[in-house]
């Protein structure tokens, strides 16, 4: 009899998840990472002054999900936290997403909410139907405030022009006509009030999971014998890029203590539309609510090489992406669930919902 009945590649969200109902239900459960931590790119930890910093760049946790927030709510307290952000525009800090404060600003105008809509809409290019990102923001907002906000942003964080990418991307962000300067809109904005790593290791604590870190699947797939593999990495990875690459956007996180500075910029994120090669800077402190002397802030730059982050959402990519989900779709004793697994800009909610999804379908009786 097989030692596992499951084998789970990747320690992540869709990994741990999994790896938890699973263990709930009685099953045995072998969990590998790559990396020598568990929490995939939610993983966060304290640097070298102390302070609580997400290595793989700023996680802001938001969900309009209740049985999402219940479940993960089992590992962790909360700590209420809205997210926002302010855009570098010429020689001012805007909010972005853009509301009437950013127009107002950016224009030296005083438009009420309603005269704000009547703006937006005698400038506005109406697309239809909407293909791509540059159909989604010219549609909102139109050409000026498009070419200002989301086409040098876009080009520095994607490598490509709006135009060359799906209309999910931009239609991440949305246009407002009020004064709401949250960055998500979604019923709930939280942070797991001891951090994500903390909350994984409650998720992660359960005497039928049994985790090895720096472990490469392709160097245990040999002698692998449970009778199930859940599999949250890179999908083409797994079947050795039989089709070609997929391709991933890459970025550089360039982490840096203050020790002198207690706070370094008025928000949690500023944004960086047409300055400087790096998209944004975070500044941990707003995220964690933690106090201390100095600060600690990371700059994203992005980058075609490098560890995987985000999938590209463009047609070309998603015709490749079937053709290996067809080959996935294959293979009874597999299961693929993730990020990259799924080849979908999903955020760590959808994460969650889509592995309790996987791993209760697992446990329904077969027919
Ligand atoms: P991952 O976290 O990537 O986990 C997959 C794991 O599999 C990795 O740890 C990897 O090491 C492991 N693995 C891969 N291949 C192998 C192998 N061959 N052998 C062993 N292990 C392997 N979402 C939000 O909701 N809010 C945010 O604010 C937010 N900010 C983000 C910021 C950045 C810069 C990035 C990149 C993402 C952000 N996300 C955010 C998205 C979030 O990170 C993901 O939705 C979520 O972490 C994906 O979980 P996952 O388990 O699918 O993948
Ligand atoms: N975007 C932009 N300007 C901004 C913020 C976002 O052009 O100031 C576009 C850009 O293409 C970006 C996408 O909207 O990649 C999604 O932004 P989000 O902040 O959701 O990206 P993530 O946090 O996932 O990197």
């Amino acid at each position: 009899m097989p030692k596992f009945d499951y084998l789970i590649v990747g320690a992540g969200f869709a990994g741990s998840v999994c790896a938890r109902v699973l263990a709930d239900a009685g099953k045995r459960v072998r969990l590998i990472d790559q990396r020598p931590h568990i929490g995939g790119n939610a993983h966060d930890t304290r640097d070298a002054q102390g302070l609580l910093i997400h290595p793989y760049g700023p996680h802001i946790f938001h969900t309009n999900s209740k049985a999402v927030l219940a479940w993960l709510s089992r590992f962790t307290e909360w700590r209420f936290y809205e997210h926002r952000v302010l855009a570098q525009m010429e020689q001012q800090l805007l909010p972005i997403p853009i509301n009437r404060t950013t127009i107002n600003r950016l224009y030296g105008l005083s438009l009420s909410g309603d005269e704000v809509q009547a703006y937006l809409d005698s400038v506005r290019e109406p697309r239809e139907p909407l293909q791509t990102s540059e159909d989604v923001v010219l549609n909102s907002v139109g050409r000026d405030l498009c070419d200002k906000f989301f086409r040098g942003y876009t080009r520095k964080q994607w490598g490509l022009d709006l135009a060359e990418l799906s209309a999910g991307v931009a239609a991440r962000i949305p246009t407002r006509c009020d004064d709401d300067d949250r960055y998500f809109s979604d019923t709930y904005q939280l942070m797991p009030a001891q951090g994500y790593t903390a909350m994984f290791e409650r998720m992660l604590d359960h005497p039928l999971i049994s985790i090895e870190l720096a472990t490469d699947f392709r160097r245990i797939k040999a002698d692998s014998d449970a009778q199930h593999l859940i599999y949250t990495g890179p999908i083409d990875a797994y079947f050795d890029h039989c089709y070609g690459r997929l391709p991933y956007r890459s970025l550089r996180f360039d982490h840096q203590h203050l020790p002198d500075v207690a706070q370094f910029q008025a928000v949690g994120t500023v944004n960086y539309p047409n300055d400087h090669d790096y998209t944004r800077i975070t500044e941990f402190k707003h995220l964690t609510g933690q106090r201390a002397a100095g600060t600690s802030i990371v700059r994203e730059y992005p980058q075609a090489e490098g560890d995987p982050f985000y999938p590209i959402p463009r047609p070309e990519n998603e015709t490749l992406y079937k053709r290996y989900q067809a080959l996935a779709d294959s293979l009874p004793k597999v299961s693929f669930v993730g990020r990259l697994a799924q080849y979908r800009y999903y955020n760590m909610d959808q994460i969650v919902a889509a592995a309790l999804k996987t791993a209760n379908q697992l446990l329904e009786p077969q027919a």
